[in-house]
């Protein structure tokens, strides 16, 4: 077997931006529909449903291409390519920390201007409500105190229920302003994901923004529901406003159901529930689907803002789930290996593809780039076990893809019950380990084109043009990469990691690695670690009889040497009795499924799109906007035709009918394109036997000892007077985010907690900019 480098491939065809380009603009179209209050307004009353016209407009405007576009990515592109060119480019190496800054901001805002302009007060004078004054609520809803007044209503000042009515009313708009973007925030596959794709962030990252928005939702949510839980018993009309029987009750029962899962949703996600009960938080997070229903139930007309981002996210969840290339339901099953590394780290060997005898998939290079730029170090794989479908499936990052093998690689250290399962399986020698495996997710955080694209077009990141290539304003002598532990499989991906792209003067890159059996690992599987400064305290050898494996240089001068890297031995074979990395590793027998081609994804592409135009025109109805409440009694299809599940059908016949469509023919194209991949071996990198697959990428230094974080940084004689508080941290990041000063320092670490903390503190200190790239373990 020979090492087989996939080849220069160019990444973007001109369709692929096209239809990346169009969903990112359809869903900015989605909001800007949002605030246009008229779009949703027919009838007399204003906002009191949707007329035909309003229905087809907004259906037309964006409901409808939105689909279209998102089946072409998902069905053309998504697999391997539709990264944005942007998420890739020089903004991808942006720091993440300033966009998100900006995000949040631009969240609050939306927060603010979906609530301020609505805010409305009636009644002008003391006792307005006492004396009976009809006051707004909404559609349908004008209250007659008079009739029901309580002793509270009659007694309290006007302006205080007044205010309570606008305040209330108005708090219901951010909600749906914030549902949508939750869904937007929570994608995974960077060709759906338009905030990700667009401004180069990880679902890692805007998964941080999505936990803000939650909790801003819920604080909406809570004043728009308690507000009007207190004015009906005020008015002492709780029961018949908050029971079904009317169809303006019953819009207030989907709503305090709603209420409620969103409160069952965000206790669970408090971060001392979510980090000790992940399982219970996951599954109250599916509460989500319910939610979400109760939302565009409530007022259909101001939910419209939330289906083009349900439908991105339903299709996000749908390749995931049904993903090009790996199978039906639930991802595809396989066998990995399972070795055991050290007491608590495993690593599991994922076989990907067909067998390199078996492959029929046009020439080996083309499947090969394909397989290489699907599973590109940095991105994320959710392994679940096969069994068990209620526990979530847990994300593990790619820490290496091994070419001349065919195998992702993921690294796992054991904390909870499924690596501790995991672990328990893992044998020295490799044991089968079934799981289901999604396919690969989100987009590399280092990650940079050049990997991907052809020879000849690209411009090779040198010493000189780094800072401009990778994006950075600050300079190359000072972008520290630091990762802790297994953490560094994050920053693994391609031309960032080459040797020369990336010499010790461009990106200082610092692996606090926590044994040495862990580092012989990583390079036997594959990694490419060419560039990385790896600290180990424990030193790096593995037997006491074992040859010295690596130059270890001076300590002193690993910090400050920017020159020649000193590591060039590759891993050789050890013995196996001593728990040392094997020179093969079985691969076991199990289906595979060979990527789809081209032209089939343009026909499933085409058939999908059919598709969706059929059940989209076939379930159009009109609304009940048109519908004076008729009785089941009177005419049962009209009343079906005057119900809120009418209004909506369209969207979702489509929302349901097309990813079932979806599932359909990806099961049948999968099924026909499955194969058994035969048992086979791993062999491991650097065994220097002839044929034997090679190291990836050296590392360059090896240091036996502590990181000294004051020294690296430039903190000695630096006082470190920076408080920890949450507030002060904000103000930090406010005020750095808003500087256009470049700032002497970019350090990004992946690590546990508390080294994440450590380094916060320390590049504040120094006044650098700091990136968060930690993973939550
Ligand atoms: C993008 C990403 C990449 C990751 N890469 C790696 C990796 O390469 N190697 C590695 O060892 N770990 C990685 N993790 C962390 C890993 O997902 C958790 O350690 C693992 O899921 C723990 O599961 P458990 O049942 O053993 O423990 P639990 O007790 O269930 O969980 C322990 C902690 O792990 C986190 N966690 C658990 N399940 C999930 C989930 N479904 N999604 C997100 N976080 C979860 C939570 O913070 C939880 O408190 C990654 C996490 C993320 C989000």
């Amino acid at each position: 077997m020979t090492a087989t480098s996939p080849s220069p491939h160019p990444p973007y065809t001109l369709g692929s931006k096209f239809a990346s380009a169009t969903v990112l603009l359809l869903v900015l179209l989605a909001y800007t529909l949002s605030l246009w209050q008229d779009a949703g307004k027919g009838g007399e009353g204003g906002r009191s449903g949707l007329s035909w016209s309003a229905d087809g407009l907004i259906g037309v405007l964006y409901a409808v291409p939105l689909f279209l576009a998102s089946t072409i990515v998902c069905i053309q592109y998504a697999r391997t390519k539709a990264f944005y060119p942007f998420a890739t480019g020089t903004s991808a190496q942006r720091s993440p920390d300033r966009v998100l800054f900006w995000l949040r901001v631009l969240i609050l805002v939306g927060n603010v201007v979906q609530f301020a302009p609505h805010l409305e007060f009636h009644g002008s004078g003391g006792g307005d409500i006492a004396a009976g004054t009809s006051i707004k609520r909404g559609p349908k809803q004008d209250v007659d105190a008079s009739t029901t007044p309580s002793s509270a209503l009659s007694t309290s000042p006007w302006w205080f229920w007044s205010g309570l009515e606008g305040v209330s009313k108005a708090a219901g708009l951010p909600v749906f302003w914030n549902v949508g973007w939750l869904f937007v925030l929570a994608m995974r596959s960077p060709a759906l994901a338009p905030l990700q794709a667009a401004l180069g962030l990880g679902y890692e990252h805007t998964i941080a923004l999505h936990r803000l928005m939650g909790w801003s939702t819920t604080f909406w949510l809570m004043l728009h529901s308690i507000g009007y839980i207190v004015a009906y018993l005020a008015e002492g009309r709780a029961t018949t406003m908050l029971l079904p029987g009317s169809d303006k009750s019953n819009m207030n029962v989907v709503g305090w159901i709603g209420s409620l899962l969103l409160v069952f949703m965000a206790v669970t996600a408090l971060y001392q529930v979510r980090r000790s009960h992940y399982s219970l938080f996951a599954i109250f997070h599916w509460h989500w689907i319910p939610f979400a229903l109760c939302c565009i139930l409530h007022v259909p007309q101001d939910a419209m803002v939330i289906l083009p981002a349900l439908a991105l996210y339903l299709i996000d969840r749908l390749l995931l789930i049904s993903g090009a290339g790996t199978g039906f339901l639930g991802g595809a099953r396989v066998t990995a290996t399972a070795i055991r590394v050290s007491d608590d780290v495993v690593v599991l060997l994922i076989p990907v593809g067909p067998s390199r005898a078996d492959s029929t998939a046009g020439t080996d290079s083309e499947l090969d780039t394909t397989l290489s730029t699907m599973y590109a170090p940095g991105r994320f794989l959710c392994l679940a076990s096969p069994n068990v479908r209620v526990t979530p499936a847990h994300p593990f990052s790619i820490a290496a893809y091994s070419a001349p093998n065919r195998t992702a690689v993921v690294m796992i250290r054991a904390l909870g019950p499924f690596t501790k399962a995991l672990h328990a399986i893992a044998t020295l020698e490799g044991s089968p380990v079934p799981l289901r495996v999604s396919p690969p997710q989100s987009a590399p955080v280092l990650h940079v084109p050049q990997e991907f694209g052809a020879a000849d077009t690209v411009e090779k990141v040198t010493a000189d043009n780094a800072a401009a290539a990778l994006g950075a304003r600050v300079s190359p002598a000072r972008r520290i990469v630091v990762a802790g532990g297994i953490g560094v499989s994050k920053y693994l991906a391609g031309p960032f990691n080459d040797a020369e792209s990336t010499s010790a003067e461009t990106v200082r890159k610092i692996w606090l690695c926590k044994s040495p059996i862990e580092f012989h690992m990583y390079q036997a599987l594959g990694a490419n670690l060419s560039g990385w400064d790896v600290y180990c305290k424990h030193g790096f050898d593995l037997h006491p009889v074992a040859p010295v494996l690596a130059t270890t240089m001076d300590a002193d001068a690993a910090e400050t040497d920017l020159g020649e890297g000193l590591m060039a031995a590759a891993t050789p074979a050890l013995d196996n009795s001593t728990g040392t990395p094997r020179a093969t590793y079985p691969l076991f027998a199990q289906c595979t499924t060979l990527p789809i081609s081209a032209a089939l994804r343009t026909t499933l592409f085409l058939t999908l799109a059919g598709a969706y135009a059929a059940i989209y025109t076939a379930s159009r109805a009109p609304t009940y906007a048109t519908c004076s409440d008729p009785s089941p009694a009177a005419s049962f299809w009209a009343w079906i035709e005057c119900t809120r599940w009418s209004t909506i059908a369209p969207y979702f016949s489509v929302l349901v009918g097309l990813p079932l469509v979806t599932q359909v023919v990806m099961a049948v194209v999968g099924a026909v394109r499955w194969q058994v991949r035969p048992a086979g071996e791993f062999r491991t990198h650097g065994t220097r036997t002839p044929e034997g697959p090679e190291v990836v990428g050296k590392v360059r230094a090896l240091v036996p000892r502590r990181l000294d974080v004051g020294k690296v940084l430039g903190l000695d004689g630096v006082e470190d007077g920076i408080s920890g508080g949450r507030m002060a941290r904000v103000v930090r990041e406010a005020r750095a985010a808003c500087s256009f000063r470049v700032p002497g320092v970019q350090v990004r670490v992946c690590a546990s907690k508390p080294v994440r903390s450590a380094f916060r503190r320390a590049t504040h200190a120094v006044g650098g900019e700091f990136v968060d790239d930690g993973v939550g373990f």
